[in-house]
């Protein structure tokens, strides 16, 4: 994907040539079969709007031509993006004109390869020529695993005010930014309490740290995870205890909780591993019976619904991530968690800050677990459309299904399983197959990224090392599974391609 700057020069002249025949829409059709991204720099409507508006034929008044050439530029530039214009596109370079000079300073923030899209292009800055660029040839390009621009590009205004809203009032922790993603995330998970937290891995730290959890207690959890839920359990001097997985929904099997359940056990941690809610109510269920609080960890399954209830709404508490990858995605570290118990709120409250009830005053140990308000402005952002991009991911692992479900390699595919009461919010999309790690290899060379999640179990890794076991599902899902490129915004050609792909790397393999 090249990023396109258009020289305003050029918009004025497809705007005031009234037809549809310009070079630049051309241009601009060519760019979109390709996939290339169109920009139009902010700093420069003014002169766009001004240089249209002198173009068009004489008569009207001055604010009727304005609105005539708004009316025209608006259709043109309907689907690309505004480069926002900041303080530094004014430090122009001096033997640059003040507009190209700004466009020239700008464009270096699209990346070393974005260019300026000009009528002859120029040797003197990144630029491509009208002409030079419909001739180019662009050759097939890679997959993105996560394409996180298309999102941006839905919410581009909104965020771009809101980092810099907290830019200017400076309140960069426990900014307003803060509370009021607590409050939409409560209201959207459907619980009392949300405390918004720097990471979930922190997330995790902080409900059990209030849940008491320290050295010699023993914490139930599933092996295949990523290595947080396991770690934090160690960092307080507690035991993990590992308790197999379910072999289709690769989530912790409540069948045999309780046998893992000893005087020790303090919590049980189940995970919604790839967007998919474990059997809560089943957990739950035995965990009742031993009154053991259960923490859900939601890290990757925000936005998913089990038996109609969001997760994160559904143990005593809940904990979940925003890293950039996950369903709702920060643009660095942030996580939260979820209950409705005041009393364990107020905790995690406490223990996200320090332990502190009040300022300098320690009642307990705490750490520092705070959100800032940056990222919090961002989040609130996106959580806006977490509802849309959760019914696409739907509709892509639909099509997915359909395509890998009818190839010729079908049968060698153990597709995902959602239970019937579940909702996934498909933070994967993960399958299994035989010879993973070869056909892995192959995918990569026609243009294909997967993603092991996850190649080694919690009870093999170095950190956690235990003789436990043994934990056959686990041991057979660490070897086969393989998550395909994944996102809200992968279209029904990426599909095919990743598919056909797939296909042909495992029969490549059989008839090898
Ligand atoms: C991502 C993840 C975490 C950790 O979240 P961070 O925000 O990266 O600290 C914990 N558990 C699971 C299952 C995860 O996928």
């Amino acid at each position: 994907m090249t990023n396109l700057l258009i020289d305003p020069r050029l918009v004025v002249n497809a705007c005031a040539e009234a037809g549809d025949d310009s070079r630049l829409t051309q241009a601009v059709t060519e760019a979109r079969q390709r996939g290339d991204r169109l920009w139009l720099y902010a700093g420069a409507l003014d002169f766009m709007v001004r240089g249209i508006a002198h173009r068009l034929p004489d008569g009207g008044a001055p604010d009727a031509s304005f609105s005539e050439a708004r009316g025209r530029l608006d259709p043109f530039t309907k689907d690309m993006q505004w480069l926002a214009a900041l303080a530094e596109d004014c430090d122009t370079p001096e033997n640059l004109d003040p507009l190209t000079g700004q466009l020239v300073v700008a464009v270096r923030r699209l990346g070393s390869d974005a260019k300026i899209l000009t009528e002859d292009g120029s040797s003197a800055f990144p630029s491509a020529g009208l002409d030079d660029y419909l001739a180019s040839e662009t050759g097939e390009r890679r997959i993105d695993f996560i394409d996180l621009k298309a999102q941006q590009d839905r919410v581009r205004a909104s965020l771009e005010s809101g980092i810099h809203r907290v830019l200017h009032h400076g309140q960069y922790i426990m900014g307003p930014e803060v509370g009021e993603l607590e409050r939409r995330l409560a209201e959207y998970v459907g619980v009392e309490h949300c405390i918004a937290i720097s990471s979930g891995t922190d997330a995790l730290m902080v409900a059990l740290m209030s849940l008491g959890v320290g050295p010699g207690d023993e914490v139930i959890t599933t092996p295949f995870t990523f290595i947080a839920t396991g770690e934090v359990i160690a960092l307080l001097g507690a035991v993990p205890v590992y308790v197999d997985i379910e072999r289709d929904t690769y989530n912790i099997d409540p069948a045999q909780i309780e046998a893992a359940i000893s005087p020790k056990t303090k919590a049980i941690v189940p995970v919604s591993l790839y967007g998919q809610c474990a059997d809560m109510d089943a957990i739950n269920a035995v965990a009742d019976r031993h009154q053991i609080p259960v923490v859900e960890d939601a890290a990757q399954s925000i936005g998913a619904t089990y038996k109609g209830r969001k997760s994160g709404a559904l143990s005593l508490v809940a904990c979940t991530s925003f890293f950039p990858a996950k369903p709702l995605g920060a643009y660095g570290d942030a996580g939260a968690c979820f209950t409705d118990d005041a009393s364990l709120a107020r905790s995690m409250r406490e223990v996200m800050n320090h332990g502190q009830d009040r300022r300098y005053h320690h009642p307990r140990l705490g750490l520092n677990g705070r959100l800032d308000s940056m990222q919090a402005a961002v989040l609130v952002s996106k959580l806006e459309i977490l509802n849309d991009e959760i019914e696409r991911r739907q509709a892509v692992a639909e099509r997915y299904n359909a395509l890998i479900g009818a190839s010729d390699a079908a049968a060698e595919i153990r597709l995902p399983f959602v239970e019937a009461f579940n909702l996934s919010s498909w933070a994967q999309y993960t399958i299994w197959i035989e010879r993973r790690d070869e056909v892995q290899d192959l995918l990569s060379a026609r243009q294909t990224p997967t993603a092991v999640h996850y190649p080694v179990p919690l009870y093999r890794q170095p950190a956690l090392a235990t003789d436990a076991g043994p934990f056959p599902v686990s041991e057979e899902s660490a070897q086969g599974v393989i998550s395909l490129p994944m996102h809200p915004y992968l279209d029904a050609g990426t599909s095919e391609r990743v598919a056909s792909a797939l296909e042909a790397s495992i029969l490549q393999l059989s008839d090898a």
